[in-house]
């Protein structure tokens, strides 16, 4: 239980990744339990009972046990294939914080990673970063542990809500979601993101790897970036040591790059859509204040709208393209999701089950007539109606 954070901050993501009930922005929270006291975290609701009474504590233990039953039945579809009612196969990926996190992406039947969160290796290390071998070892354990399936290790997204604690980062920055982060930081600190790209070239000798780049903005960026890689190759083919080919993926979590696609298009093989940062940036909204971070719905308009731009550009192309922010492991949202394209989605490994069996229950091409109409609204949300359509449609959201 935090005082501070909203759904999308970091915090809310490692607990979800170690399946650890989480509620974040109670604000006061801190003040108001004392030490000792029991306490209930309703992770679902986003409540905290403090000193239930027994009648409480049955209750919850009643639904901890249906949780139980209803993971256990999720379990089972674990190796059906997602595929909706109408024939579309949906990739269901699973998003990693830590090598070993590949032991519940696969037991969620997750068909690869779809964002590995690299930036968990340099974290919480007093300053002392990881050197190309220990984190050579670390992506390849995340490799070997996927047994073939492909693995996308993102580049180092330290920044905002995710600071190292040294003094090389400037966490203190008075917007530091704005600051320095990511391949920002990346491209500052040349040796240390070469060291890290030679790394995963490395581990991508021993499975498939696909390489993805964080918060790019513009051309300039994304040159320097293919310099270093090609530089990273060069220097490991010097050293006469192995490494392996990658898929180059740029991440789509700036506003801006979402406005300029064909440059994105035209350098990389592939595009993961950030929307945790893009939407906090599309609505200026810190995704870690829990006094804004719930004013805008993600089911909105112009953020929907956005996500089919991105779609419709890269179907054009034939470039594939994946969201993997939170959303796309909930069930509601990934539904609007697959109704606008989408056909991979990468999920906290907690969100895989749910999706799927949504996914199963899904008629797209019902619901596409309905999605077109909600897209030209000027409502400040659309979920309400996005959910009766699935209703409507008997989609198990
Ligand atoms: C995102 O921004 O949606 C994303 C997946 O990256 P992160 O949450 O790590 O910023
Ligand atoms: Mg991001």
């Amino acid at each position: 239980v935090t005082d501070v954070g909203g759904k999308t901050s970091h915090t809310a993501i490692v607990a979800r990744s170690l399946d650890i009930p989480a509620v974040v922005g109670a604000r006061s929270a801190s003040q108001l339990i004392r030490q000792d006291d029991w306490i209930i975290i309703d992770g679902d609701a986003g409540v905290v009972l403090v000193s239930p009474s027994p009648i409480i504590l049955a209750e919850y233990g009643f639904k901890q046990r249906q949780a139980e039953v209803e993971r256990e039945r999720l379990s089972r579809l674990r190796h059906t294939p997602a595929v909706t009612l109408d024939g579309q196969k949906v990739e269901l990926l699973s998003n990693i914080e830590m090598p070993e996190d590949a032991v519940s992406a696969l037991g969620v039947g997750s068909v690869g990673v779809g964002l590995f969160r690299s930036e968990f290796l340099f974290m919480g290390r007093q300053g002392h970063l990881p050197d190309e071998e220990a984190q050579y070892q670390a992506y390849r354990r995340a490799v070997d542990g996927m047994n073939g399936l492909p693995v996308t290790i993102r580049t180092v997204d330290v920044g905002a809500d995710k600071p190292l604690d040294d003094t090389r980062h400037e966490a203190s920055h008075l917007n530091p979601a704005l600051g320095l982060r990511a391949i920002r930081w990346c491209l500052a600190d040349p040796a240390m993101f070469l060291t890290q790209l030679r790394a995963i070239l490395r581990a991508a000798a021993h499975g498939q790897v696909n390489l993805l780049i964080p918060m790019l903005a513009h051309g300039s960026e994304i040159r320097q970036t293919l310099a270093l890689i090609d530089q990273a190759r060069q220097e490991l083919d010097r050293r006469g040591v192995a490494y392996g080919p990658v898929r180059l993926g740029a991440m789509i979590e700036i506003p801006a790059a979402a406005l300029c696609l064909r440059l994105f298009l035209k350098h990389f093989d592939f595009l993961s859509i950030g929307t945790n940062d893009l939407f906090q940036y599309m609505y200026a909204a810190d995704r870690t204040n829990p006094l804004v971070s719930d004013r805008y719905d993600p089911l909105s308009p112009p953020t929907l709208r956005a996500l089919q731009t991105i779609q419709k550009a890269c179907a054009d192309t034939g470039t594939p393209v994946s969201i993997c922010g939170e959303l796309a492991g909930r069930p509601l949202e990934a539904f609007a999701l697959i109704v606008l394209g989408f056909t991979r989605l990468s999920a906290p490994a907690g969100g895989v089950g749910p999706v799927k069996r949504m996914i199963l229950s899904a008629d797209l091409s019902a619901a596409r007539r309905g999605m077109a109409v909600l897209l030209g609204s000027s409502a400040g949300s659309v979920r309400g109606e996005i959910e009766s359509l699935a209703r409507k449609l008997n989609v198990a959201v």
